[in-house]
């Protein structure tokens, strides 16, 4: 079954398109962060970033870069976070690839997120682990 992304980019549902080619679509998020949140997302349907060709994703970024300055220029932000989830543990609920641009304003009250306590030592197991799985 199509994902509402698929069914936006098939015009079968509406949304707020501020920018689309060949292969990406852009358009505002229904629940946004703060003004101007966007959802840049490829045409082609797969579930996440991981799963999305590599092309796909270059061609996403290539999109971010030119759409979150007109974004930011038109809601006055300061700056803006750039988000991608992968998976249902990263709060992804929407099970095709997209990328967050959520504008962000001096003070405007989001926190960031909670940092935790680590050791020299199990950031260096953490570093041994990660590089063996490569
Ligand atoms: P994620 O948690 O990364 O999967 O986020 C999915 C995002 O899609 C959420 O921020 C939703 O508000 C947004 N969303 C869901 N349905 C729509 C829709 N029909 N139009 C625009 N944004 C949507």
């Amino acid at each position: 079954m199509n994902s509402i992304f698929t069914k936006i980019i098939n015009r079968e549902l509406p949304a707020n398109i501020v920018y689309e080619d060949d292969n990406v679509i852009a358009f505002l998020d229904i629940n946004p962060v703060n003004p101007g949140h966007t959802l840049v997302v490829p045409k082609n349907e797969k579930s996440n970033m991981l799963e999305s060709l590599e092309e796909d994703v270059i061609n996403i970024l290539k999109v971010v870069r030119t759409l979150a300055p007109a974004i930011l220029k038109t809601v006055g932000a300061d700056g803006f976070n750039l988000i991608t989830n992968v998976g249902e543990g990263s709060g992804q609920t929407v099970f095709h690839t997209h990328f967050h641009i959520i504008p962000r304003f001096n003070n405007d009250g989001h926190k960031q997120w909670t940092v935790m306590e680590v050791t020299s030592d199990e950031l260096n197991k953490i570093e041994k682990d990660i590089k063996s799985n490569i």
